[in-house]
């Protein structure tokens, strides 16, 4: 059998394998490139297979860097399954009607053709079977599938696939994200027994997340500083997982009688989708977590929180100077409401905006971390007088601590070959260097395209 990897360099972000046995063809992952302006041209691109020839597809989570090509398979005529855990179908419904939305923005802003419609999302979404972690099935002969938690964001796997050729039987584990190692609402990631072959995430490969233990502190801190000096907090963040974490720790904050009298908005018609795939799925939460519910802790709320509905509110809490704290999407400023608040709250030396996301390079986050003081906001010139600060310890993805423990954990058998996916080149690099002096195992950094034996 042989792997091809689509997608999974920082150069050509999104995941994408194919993987080809004597009998069958299936998909990991059909995620969006994301990285610079050719992404769109990439995204709209055929695919460089049949995709009628596939005979199903796994998804590992629903970050559109996994999920967003999946209705392009559909309009050029994909008809199998998409088998994947039940949060994550349920995620993956909202965040392709997102994408739908922003291309339909771009239309208008910029004239590119959306290249699906919200009616490819809905017959995507009618191709979705839904298997529970551990719960093995059998999409085709020979092919045992099991997923089980990245403890990346809600619903996220990591997939065990077993199969049987010419009488031998071959482990093969696809990591997808693979989660941070505090994980405050969901289950911590599980580890692997055994495995032929490895696919693994590298995208903080060779980075230590530090602080992770004082983030809530920071973040107590910096909230508290502002206010004391009458100014607002913006903190531009992911919708999945990440608002989560930020909400759970406010509330144990505001619990705890550290945080008085704030008022708090979510902002983000995304989030607020997403939120409630949250409270339906609570029995992936880890212990701590269902304790507070238990206890009658609405972890998700809390006094002054106000989720925002429409763009009206929006505009009336963006010109009222009062003290508080938002919460807005993207977190990477690269659009949705917060870009509307930019204007007013980065001119006030009184404000702080807290990152909490890593930042690709050229966004407008990334040109403020790097201390820029003028920024570029829909085409008009912006000064940048409030305050930058950074808390990257709220990553979902695991760092290279993590990352080398995941696979110390795999022994029965450890794996023959290793293909270190997903990751910036000094990322991966980086970790596959550290990994050689552990690891008797091949290690490939996969190359776009190339056919892989395994
Ligand atoms: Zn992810």
């Amino acid at each position: 059998m042989n792997i091809t990897f689509y997608g999974g360099s920082r150069e050509v972000t999104g995941s994408l394998a194919l993987v080809k046995t004597d009998k069958y063809k299936f998909l990991i992952d059909c995620g969006f490139f994301q990285g610079d302006d050719n992404d769109y041209f990439r995204n709209k691109k055929d695919f460089d297979f049949n995709v009628k020839d596939i005979d199903f597809v796994l998804l590992t989570h629903s970050h559109i860097d996994h999920c967003g090509r999946l209705p392009l398979m559909i309009k050029n005529g994909y008809q199998n399954k998409i088998y994947t855990t039940p949060a994550t179908k349920d995620i993956l419904n909202y965040i392709l009607l997102d994408a739908v939305l922003v291309m339909q923005n771009n239309w208008k802003r910029f004239h590119r053709p959306a290249f699906y419609t919200q009616t490819e999302v809905f017959k995507t979404i009618e191709q979705v079977d839904v298997y529970d972690y551990y719960q093995t099935f059998k999409p085709k002969d020979d092919i045992f599938v099991t997923f089980k938690n990245a403890g990346h964001i809600l619903g996220s796997s990591i997939i065990e696939i077993n199969i049987d050729e010419n009488n031998k039987n071959h482990k093969l584990v696809f990591t997808g994200d693979i989660g941070n190692t505090l994980t405050t609402i969901i289950k911590p990631t599980d580890f692997i027994n055994g495995c032929d072959t490895l696919i693994i995430e590298s995208t903080y490969g060779n980075k230590i997340h530090k602080g992770v233990d004082r983030r809530k502190t920071d973040l107590n801190q910096l909230i508290n500083k502002t206010i004391k000096a009458g100014g607002s907090v913006l903190i531009p963040a992911f919708s999945i997982e990440r608002t989560e974490e930020i909400l759970y720790d406010l509330n144990d904050l505001i619990n705890a009688g550290k945080l008085k009298n704030i008022p708090i908005y979510l902002d983000s018609p995304l989030s607020k989708n997403i939120l409630t795939v949250y409270q339906k799925h609570t029995y992936l939460f880890n212990d701590s977590a269902i304790k507070k519910i238990k206890q009658g802790d609405d972890i998700f709320n809390f006094p002054n929180f106000t989720i925002i509905d429409d763009s009206l509110q929006s505009l009336k809490i963006i010109n009222d100077r009062e003290p508080k704290v938002i919460l807005a999407g993207s977190g990477m400023l690269s659009g949705g409401r917060i870009i509307n608040y930019l204007p007013v709250y980065l001119t006030q030396k009184n404000n702080t905006i807290i990152f909490i996301s890593y930042q690709a390079k050229n966004t407008i986050g990334e040109k403020l971390i790097q201390g820029r003081k003028t920024v570029m906001i829909e085409g008009k010139k912006i000064k940048a007088k409030c305050n930058i600060a950074q808390i990257s310890a709220y990553s979902s993805h695991a760092d290279k601590r993590k990352l080398h423990s995941f696979v110390k954990n795999i022994k029965h058998p450890t794996p023959q070959t290793i293909f270190i996916n997903h990751g910036d080149v000094d990322q991966s690099s980086g970790f596959k260097q550290e990994l050689s002096k552990k690891s008797k195992a091949k290690l490939i950094i996969p190359e776009i395209g190339k056919n892989y034996q395994i």
